[in-house]
């Protein structure tokens, strides 16, 4: 990256960031990516991992953003990924008086016809009503006084952490160069243009400051956006706050059922969203100024959410049904409301200083909306042109041969001398893509056997993360090309070792270096485990921090004081 002059420098390896790269290496640009941690590693890999209009933002009146990320659903389910994006049913539980049913059923028929707009086909079935004994057939593990009826409607769901990954190696196979474990700590300014990032290589032994030469850079860091603003001076363009989301997840068995729930909240919504063989929860909405990085689950956050649910599960759960927790950060832009449910999910795009471009707020449903506004104002003043946006039409890796070999799942099935259930797995995790891991465990039957410690998954797919998706540490496969690290009650800590062995030949590590990046795995579990059982988010924080990262960030001069322990501890 240090010998070539790009076109654009993307900071941030979120689905923004990523989203960025594959518009503007689409466009035909030279473009460099530097994420200072893992791809999605933000909080691209902690939403509730819908991809939705977002129904409550009716309630809101937002019918912009709600039309938009509809048309965006039906482009990702129907084009972009159908093997990552899947249509998914919601029952969403009436509990009120008389007037609810017509009130929601109206504005739901609103969301149906929205989806449809000119004609487009929305992917996904509309809207039936169900009174409470029907709820119950489709619902059993529903406390039957606790709701009066429902009506079905259908979103979609993705793995957030892979979506960002596949977006990230699409770019990359259009020519964007991509790094991880690189952070920008500087700007690189001739008078006041901003021509270039520098960047540390946290990997490299003495961290050297790389000059990334670009004719234009954009700032997609999320949550970290005001802090890369000021190392441009300007700190009044961009004002965000954040707000803090957790999901509990259980497993399958826990709920009976097989269709999301959509609870309405005093302040907010519910979710219960089939997740694999696990269910998922959530979600709370509470504003956060401590570590970024790694935002902190409190016991009152376990606590409002296993309490909220249980006013609508006829056996209700306790805190040993808990599998996995995870925490986000809400990029928000800040507003005047106290309240930050009630703050918009638009985003803006800024120019703080010629040749610089800051992109923020906005959802992941509406991310390639974000990329495409970002590039098409930093191209703005290029003295060529450039083409328009063509993401619309841009397939993700695995899109394509996904549908014919989803329908050819039982002959793969007999070909590889893998079940039915682990060729499905596959597919909707690899779409098209399923061929190089067949190819793997063809080599060496052995991967083609569940990981040890985690049975969702497969040796093989660990062997995959370290030689193709650019998985560098243990963490990055147990948390995020796999979902190990959330999926099991042990949170990982019996495939820490496994998996390690499986990365370490294709990664070159020594015993030594694996063995510290099973204890570095360990740590960061017992951490995040001792933060859940503290009351409020100060105390979880500390309890947080106890477990340093595995590659530390550099803390950058701002902002000085409300990150407790920097980012790199
Ligand atoms: C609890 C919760 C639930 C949500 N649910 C949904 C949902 O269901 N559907 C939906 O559409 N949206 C949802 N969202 C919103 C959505 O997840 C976010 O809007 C989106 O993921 C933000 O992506 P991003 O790329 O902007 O940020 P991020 O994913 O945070 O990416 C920013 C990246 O920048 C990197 N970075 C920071 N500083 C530097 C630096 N100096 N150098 C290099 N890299 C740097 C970070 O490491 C990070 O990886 C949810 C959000 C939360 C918190």
């Amino acid at each position: 990256m240090a010998d070539e002059v790009f076109d654009i420098a993307v900071i941030g390896g979120g689905v923004v960031g990523c989203g960025v790269a594959l518009d503007a290496a689409t466009r035909g640009l030279r473009v460099a990516l530097v994420e200072a941690r893992d791809l999605a590693s933000g909080t691209s890999s902690r939403s509730s991992k819908l991809i939705h209009g977002g129904l409550r933002y009716l309630e809101h009146l937002e019918f912009g953003l709600v039309s938009e990320a509809l048309h965006e659903r039906a482009g990702m389910l129907d084009r972009l990924a159908p093997h990552l994006v899947r249509p998914l049913p919601f029952l969403l539980l009436l509990s009120r008086r008389a007037w609810e049913r017509p009130y929601v059923g109206a504005g739901l028929l609103l969301y149906d016809t929205m989806g449809t707009t000119l004609g487009r086909a929305r992917g996904v079935p509309g809207q039936r009503h169900f009174t409470r004994r029907a709820t119950l057939k489709r619902f059993p593990g529903l406390r039957a006084d606790a709701f009066t009826g429902s009506i079905q409607y259908f979103d979609a769901q993705v793995d957030d952490a892979r979506y960002t990954l596949f977006l990230a190696r699409t770019a990359a196979a259009h020519g964007a160069q991509i790094a991880s474990r690189a952070q920008a700590v500087s700007l690189v300014r001739e008078d006041d243009r901003v021509v270039g990032v520098g960047v540390v290589d946290l990997q490299a032994p003495r961290r050297p400051v790389i000059e990334l030469r670009a004719r234009r850079t954009i700032n997609a860091t999320g949550v970290w956006a005001d802090e890369i603003q000021a190392l441009a001076g300007a700190h009044d363009q961009l004002r965000m706050q954040r707000s803090k989301g957790v999901h509990l997840v259980v497993p399958g068995d826990r709920i009976d059922g097989s269709t999301a729930l959509t609870i309405r909240t005093e302040k907010s919504v519910l979710f219960v969203i089939p997740w694999g063989r696990h269910w998922i929860i959530g979600t709370t909405d509470t504003s956060w100024e401590l570590d970024r990085a790694h935002p902190a689950a409190s016991r009152h956050d376990l606590d409002y959410l296993l309490g909220q649910v249980n006013r609508y599960l006829a056996t209700p759960l306790g805190h040993d049904d808990v599998e996995g927790v995870y925490a986000g950060l809400r990029p928000l832009l800040a507003g005047d409301a106290a309240d930050t449910s009630s703050l918009s999910r638009e985003h803006v795009v800024t120019r703080p200083l010629p040749g610089l471009v800051s992109v923020a707020g906005g959802k992941y449903t509406t991310y390639r909306l974000m990329a495409r506004d970002a590039v098409d104002a930093a191209v703005e003043d290029l003295p060529e042109a450039v083409p328009a946006s063509v993401t619309d039409r841009v397939q993700l890796l695995g899109a394509d041969g996904y549908l014919p070999r989803l329908n050819a799942t039982t002959r793969i099935a007999q070909a590889s001398g893998l079940d039915v259930a682990a060729v499905h797995h596959l597919l909707e995790r690899y779409g098209g893509l399923i061929d190089d891991l067949l190819e793997l465990i063809e080599k060496e039957p052995a991967l083609g056997r569940p990981l040890e410690g985690a049975h969702g998954y497969l040796a093989a797919e660990v062997v995959y993360a370290a030689t193709r998706e650019g998985a560098i540490h243990l963490e990055d496969v147990l948390t995020r090309r796999t979902r190990i690290s959330i999926e099991t009650f042990d949170r990982g800590v019996a495939a820490a070792e496994p998996a390690a062995k499986l990365m370490a030949g294709p990664l070159g590590w020594s015993r030594k270096q694996t063995a510290s990046e099973v204890e570095h795995y360990r740590t960061r579990v017992e951490a995040e485990r001792n933060s859940q059982l503290e009351d409020d988010d100060e105390s979880a924080n500390r309890e947080r921090l106890r477990a340093s990262d595995i590659v530390p960030t550099i803390a950058l001069a701002y902002p000085p004081r409300s990150e407790s322990g920097g980012e790199s501890s």
